[in-house]
């Protein structure tokens, strides 16, 4: 394969069905019935760009291994949750949840361009059913109006930018109205995995009264291709400060390499990487999970070796609806007022505090 820097892909079409990603050669013969079993459960797209990422010579491909469904999904263990961060318990009205004072998660959409098998909203991304209606994001409207101390509004989803330019700006304008409010997010993979979305209109779109901060999913570095830098520098010429979310996943990125790479790739994009997810307990994605131990341990490697602009917060849903909270370093620890801090070499130093 060349170089992932140089390359450009064009996609027009998503492959969803078995008998379509079996004539890409993205799984073994015979195996096309699997796909359609899990395709039964849970959503399956995988946009050609995506697809042509994948060497498909690898068995262990990263990129193969986040879109490509398993039959291993449908077996969920015992501590898989359908809604495993609790949105469900923090949703005042259909399409909203308010888990934080000052931030509320606004999902105008359960759509996306692609659906990722370690999905924490699997069980309903990709369903007509579910979906807010034009009445329900008038009462998500509402409620917003109605609690001043939310002073961010989140799009999230499903993907807010598989909306066309008219809705979504007709979304932030409407957003943009309320003055209580400080600034608009948008979560969103489809810089990633589908760059010719970005066009002159999408950005235009995004300037509003508000600023509109973009955090980036992205996982594994040779998703960031050329066409996707183009895409960052267009959006950050349009004034829309860029952030990335990445989650940590076993056989996809839990090593320091691909971790450093794709942190270093992030900031040479103008990109300033965010969030480390651990990854949640949703249903049939055991295969994904390491435990937070090793993950601290990676996260440690890091420290120190790359960059501080390199380094993302390393946090955890925990389980049930408890909101995020960072996973601090093994190796502080305090006597009194003595803390012995480990430095990036693993050397440890007393921090007196009077
Ligand atoms: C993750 C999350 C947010 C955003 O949290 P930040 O730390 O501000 O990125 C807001 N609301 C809910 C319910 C969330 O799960
Ligand atoms: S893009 Fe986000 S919401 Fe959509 S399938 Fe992937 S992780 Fe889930």
């Amino acid at each position: 394969m060349p170089d992932y820097r140089e390359i450009v892909i064009l996609g027009t079409t998503t492959l969803r069905t078995g008998s379509e990603i079996a004539a890409a050669g993205l799984i073994p013969e015979g195996t096309a019935e699997d796909i359609d079993a899990v395709r039964a459960t849970y959503s399956v797209a995988i946009p050609d760009r995506v697809a042509a990422l994948v060497d498909p010579s690898d068995p262990a491909d990263p990129i193969a291994r986040q879109f490509v469904p398993d039959i291993r999904e449908l077996e969920a263990a015992e501590d898989e949750l359908a809604d495993p961060i609790g949105d469900e318990a923090h949703s005042p009205v259909p399409g909203l949840v308010h888990r934080y004072p000052d931030r509320v998660l606004l999902m105008p959409t359960l759509s996306c361009p692609v659906y990722c098998r370690y999905c924490f909203r699997r069980d309903r991304v990709g369903r007509a059913e579910g979906a807010p209606s034009a009445e329900d994001m008038e009462t998500a409207f509402a409620y917003i109006a109605e609690n001043p101390q939310i002073k961010e509004v989140i799009l999230t989803g499903g993907d807010p930018l598989s909306l066309s330019d008219r809705k979504l700006g007709d979304l932030l304008s409407r957003l943009s109205e309320f003055s209580h409010l400080n600034n608009l997010r948008i979560h969103t993979r489809v810089p990633v995995v589908m760059p010719d979305r970005v066009t002159e209109g999408l950005v235009g779109v995004l300037t509003t009264r508000l600023p509109v901060w973009m955090v980036l999913h992205t996982n594994h570095p040779r998703e960031l291709t050329k066409d996707v830098a183009d895409v960052c520098n267009r959006l950050v010429r349009g004034s829309v400060p860029l952030l990335s979310q990445s989650v940590l996943l076993k056989g996809v990125n839990d090593n320091v390499d691909t971790l450093t790479a794709l942190f270093r790739r992030l900031v040479e994009l103008r990109v300033k990487p965010y969030y480390l997810h651990h990854p949640d307990r949703a249903r049939g994605t055991a295969r994904f999970r390491l435990t937070l131990e090793e993950g601290r341990e990676l996260v440690e490697k890091l420290r120190g070796n790359i960059s501080g602009l390199c380094q993302p917060t390393y946090v955890v849903d925990i389980p049930g609806g408890y909101g995020k909270t960072p996973i601090a370093p093994a190796d502080q620890s305090v006597d009194g007022s003595n803390w012995s801090l480990r430095n990036f070499q693993g050397n440890s130093h007393i921090y007196a505090d009077r």
